[in-house]
């Protein structure tokens, strides 16, 4: 495991543009108050050449602390920039990565969010924070320097009166933490709440569901608003605390310098130096120390960054397979981790290689889960998924997913061609192309297009039919001679004539095929090798169509049912 990544790291990963903006910094921290001299060199000189001369001089400060001051904002920018950038990539690699739990649509309202949200407020309230605390920092430091040199009595009374203004967002800023952290617990729920009825529109649509649609965006809008409400809230109570804070002390500095004149120790320019010096000691300070609270307060988020970054991604086994040859189920029992009831139980059955598998079963019986197992979306299960002779969990992910296909219930289309679409980025010859569109039933479809394989697909395949995107779905498996191929009830939203078109091109395939389906009398079932009948997480009767019609058992029941 490499070293631990976190988000101050990242800031000094570009060497040369961080020695840039060190640089700059430097430059604009001495000059930006060094200006305030101008007043005592114009005030306390002696001819109007002096002060024209000082003039001059006055400018040239003037100017290079403006063009360091845009220098040191530019690198800082670049660098932060980039920074979140990284943590973008490393984050969505990360997901790819880890398995298909992770990475897949079920916990993609927690990564938009994470991804969006959660880096705006690091780029705004760490990263810039820390700018901050840098650029006002050094500037007040610099200043406070300046203020000793004119008189050492001014400068301890500066500091003690600059004291208010950093204790005082200090005190406000655990406050801040928590609101910010239950802003973005809110906002994430609020995302994820939005992206399923965003979802399930249609469906809600049809079912008369607008009250539950405006309900629960209520609901989840409202909490969302009451936490960001708060959190602004307790971000106005410190500005007006600090504010108040901050006036204290330039008056008390002003009265302090007054003393001075009167006494004859400083002379007006002097004092009227001091005095603006004291505002790049005042309010600089108080900037950096209102920064503080910021990147305190963004503590929480920056954690749950930084774990996602770092996120340990469970290995894969190390043994490379080259082929999937017989698949053997012993004792497979599995529990989700939110659920005390196992949803497979004790499972024990072999697929020969190339053997065709039913599984079939009343809703909620297991069947999902157990082609999840066989696609390893999950290792934490009890018992053992036999590939030839290697435990799945040993199995390199890599060599694994180069062999199998899942063909879910919806498979995803991308906004891309046809082409792009079947091959999924991949190289394919002409011939591998042409013979998928041909196994596939594709070639009418192909062909009705003028732009054919270059023809243009919506997002989540809007401009084609069911049957369509599951025969693009059935495309892929081909081009990439997948050796399993597991089937999640992906006929169960289409009619019959094309259910049976497609479940019999699956099983014209010389793979192994496991296939879900409620679509117990189709003319294809006696093509399976075992029929498997679930039940509560549990085999009830397997065997061929044949044996299991003839056991007058449960799934003959369901046959008969259906047939009726
Ligand atoms: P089927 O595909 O046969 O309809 P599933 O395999 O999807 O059934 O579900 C089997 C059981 O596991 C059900 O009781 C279901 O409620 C439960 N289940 C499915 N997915 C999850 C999940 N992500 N978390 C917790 N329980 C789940
Ligand atoms: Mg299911």
């Amino acid at each position: 495991m490499g070293k631990k990544r976190t988000l101050s790291g990242l800031l000094t990963k570009n060497k040369l543009l961080l020695v840039f903006f060190v640089v700059s910094t430097i430059v604009v921290s001495i000059m930006a108050p060094y200006k305030s001299y101008l007043m005592q060199w114009l005030i306390d000189s002696s001819s109007k050449e002096e002060a024209l001369k000082y003039l001059i001089y006055g400018i040239a400060i003037v100017g290079i602390s403006h063009l360091s001051e845009y220098a040191c904002r530019k690198s800082y920018c670049k660098i932060a920039t980039s920074s979140i950038a990284h943590v973008r990539d490393c984050i969505f690699l990360n997901n790819f990565d880890s398995n298909v739990e992770n990475g897949s649509s079920e916990s993609s309202g927690d990564t938009l969010s994470l991804l969006t949200n959660d880096l705006k407020l690091i780029m705004d309230e760490y990263y810039m924070s820390i700018f901050n605390i840098v650029l006002w920092g050094g500037m007040g430091l610099v200043a406070v320097c300046m203020i000793a040199s004119i008189s050492p009595a001014l400068m301890v009374l500066s500091l003690i009166m600059t004291l208010l203004p950093i204790i005082i967002p200090r005190l406000m800023s655990k406050r801040m933490s928590e609101s910010r952290k239950l802003y973005s617990t809110d906002m994430a729920k609020y995302t994820g709440k939005a992206d399923e009825l965003i979802r399930g529109f249609e469906a809600l649509m049809t079912s008369n569901g607008k009250k539950y649609y405006c309900d629960c965006h209520q609901i989840a809008s409202r909490r969302v608003f009451e936490s960001e409400y708060k959190m602004r809230d307790t971000t106005n109570l410190a500005f007006i605390f600090t504010s108040l804070a901050t006036w204290i002390p330039s008056i008390a500095i002003l009265v302090g310098g007054v003393l001075l004149v009167f006494e004859g120790k400083i002379t007006i320019g002097y004092l009227i130096t001091a005095n603006s010096l004291t505002n790049f000691v005042i309010a600089p300070l108080r900037s950096a120390s209102t920064a503080y609270v910021s990147l305190r307060s963004v503590s929480s988020i920056k954690k749950k960054v930084e774990e996602a970054m770092n996120r340990e991604i469970k290995p894969s086994g190390t043994k490379h397979i080259e082929k999937i040859g017989t698949i053997s189920l012993k004792n497979l029992s599995f529990t989700y981790p939110d659920s005390t009831i196992p949803a497979l139980n004790h499972i024990t059955y072999s697929i020969k290689d190339g053997g065709k598998i039913a599984l079939v079963g009343p809703s909620g019986c297991g069947k999902s889960t157990m082609l999840k197992l066989l696609f390893n979306y999950f290792d934490n299960y009890t018992g053992n998924i036999m590939i030839n002779s290697d435990e799945l969990r040993e199995i390199t992910r890599s060599s694994y997913y180069q062999r199998v296909t899942m063909i879910p219930q919806k498979p995803y289309v991308f906004t891309d061609t046809v082409y792009n679409n079947l091959c999924l980025y991949q190289q394919y010859s002409k011939e591998e192309i042409n013979d998928a569109i041909e196994r596939a039933g594709l070639n009418d479809f192909i062909s009705s297009y003028p732009e054919g394989l270059e023809t243009m697909l919506t997002e989540g395949g809007d401009n084609l039919s069911g049957g369509q995107i599951q025969r693009i779905a059935l495309a892929r498996a081909l081009l990439q001679h997948s050796e399993l191929i597991l089937v999640d009830e992906a006929t169960s939203s289409l009619d019959v004539e094309i259910t049976r078109a497609i479940m019999n091109r699956i099983l014209d395939l010389d793979c192994t095929v496991v296939v879900v389906t409620h679509d117990v009398f189709g003319d294809y079932m006696d093509r399976f090798d075992q029929i498997i009948y679930l039940e509560d997480g549990s085999i009830k009767e397997q065997g061929d169509f044949k044996h299991l019609k003839e056991l007058e058992g449960r799934f003959a029941k369901l046959y008969d049912g259906l047939v009726l």
